[in-house]
């Protein structure tokens, strides 16, 4: 089998849901890549389009209404929109797994974490073809419970999700996660419901598990400080495109696109003493009849005809950092 150097590698993915108002072009070509080992956030104002990424990836999204519509989604070489519904329910959860923002709605409250970590793992054997028994699943369970710094997890592993805390529960579903040797971890704003202590305790238990597990991790955020806190790179992306990827400092000491540059302008800084913070003028265009050209044009202060006319490509603007702007091509289409 032919192998890809990126362990996931989406290219020019499309998506249109089917809605009573008409066809929403939610993704428009996204392109994204993630190295080995490497940890990639993707981050963007609410309705962008990382929730709907990241859901493709695993085969979560209902067809109909949703259309895949072009692109292709390689992790390690193989084309995950050619699998079967089985295939791919045989890749979710061990060979890549996902953590999502309220642990408590994937967490049965009427049953233990034993019991639910060991049907798990017990689950995770049988497709991985490594099948094992509920005693050697338990030992399995309270390792990997200590893994994520649980305490005393032999004796925790016995209570309810109701008697772990928002953060402790984070945990368990990250312990979960791992249960099936996932290469790939992809976690939807997997802090976001946490206060900021318990945030940073989660960021730095999942930046200590990429070393450990030798994991690849895919981290979609709102919040571009949580991305630097774990991320090596990032990808912004605004209505259904990629505008800019790079590495995060690139990102933060020269953000290109101008998008990049009113997220960040629109962050408190303990440095930077400021009446009010500026924020990006208007908000997320429809994606039933979106703008011509570059989607962010209406909201754009550096809005040429060009980027009304046409969409700008993600481009290299320096080694490593691609825009997507015609503010730094040299040269336009006719238009
Ligand atoms: Fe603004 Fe044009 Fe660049 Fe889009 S392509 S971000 S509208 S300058």
């Amino acid at each position: 089998m032919k192998r890809n150097a990126n362990i996931l590698q989406i290219e020019n993915l499309g998506i249109h849901f089917d809605t009573f108002e008409g066809t929403a072009r939610v993704l428009d070509g996204v392109s994204l890549e993630l190295a080995p080992g490497d940890t990639l956030g993707v981050v963007g104002e609410t309705g962008c389009g990382k929730s709907i990424t990241s859901k493709a990836v695993l085969g979560l999204l209902p067809v109909p209404p949703t259309k895949i519509v072009s692109g292709r989604i390689l992790f390690q070489g193989e084309d995950l929109l050619d699998k079967s519904e089985k295939e791919i329910g045989k890749i979710r959860g061990t060979r890549i797994a996902m953590i999502f923002q309220d642990p408590m709605t994937y967490l049965n409250p009427v049953f233990s974490i034993e019991k639910q970590m060991v049907d798990v793992i017990v689950r995770h054997g049988r497709q991985r073809g490594e099948p094992v028994t509920r005693k050697q699943a338990r030992t399995q369970a309270v390792d990997l419970l200590d893994a994520v710094q649980i305490p005393s997890p032999a004796d925790r592993i016995r209570e309810y999700p109701h008697e772990f805390s928002g953060g402790m529960r984070q945990r368990v579903l990250i312990a979960m996660a791992l249960s099936g040797k996932p290469d790939l971890l992809i976690a939807d704003e997997p802090t976001t419901a946490l206060d900021v202590t318990i945030q940073a305790q989660i960021l730095r238990l999942l930046k200590d598990l990429v070393n450990r597990f030798n994991l690849s991790i895919l981290l979609i955020s709102h919040d571009l400080g949580v991305v630097a806190k774990l991320c090596r790179r990032i990808a912004v992306m605004y209505a259904g495109n990629v505008v800019e990827t790079a590495t995060i400092a690139q990102v933060f000491d020269q953000p290109a696109h101008p998008y990049t540059q009113g997220l960040l302008a629109s962050i408190p800084r303990l440095s930077r003493r400021v009446d009010s913070l500026e924020g990006i003028k208007g908000s997320i265009p429809s994606f039933i009849d979106p703008p011509g050209g570059c989607r962010f044009n209406p909201r754009c202060g550096h809005a040429m005809s060009v980027c009304r006319k046409e969409k700008p490509l993600l481009e290299e603007t320096s080694p490593g950092h691609r825009t997507a702007c015609f503010l730094y091509k040299s040269s336009w289409p006719n238009t």
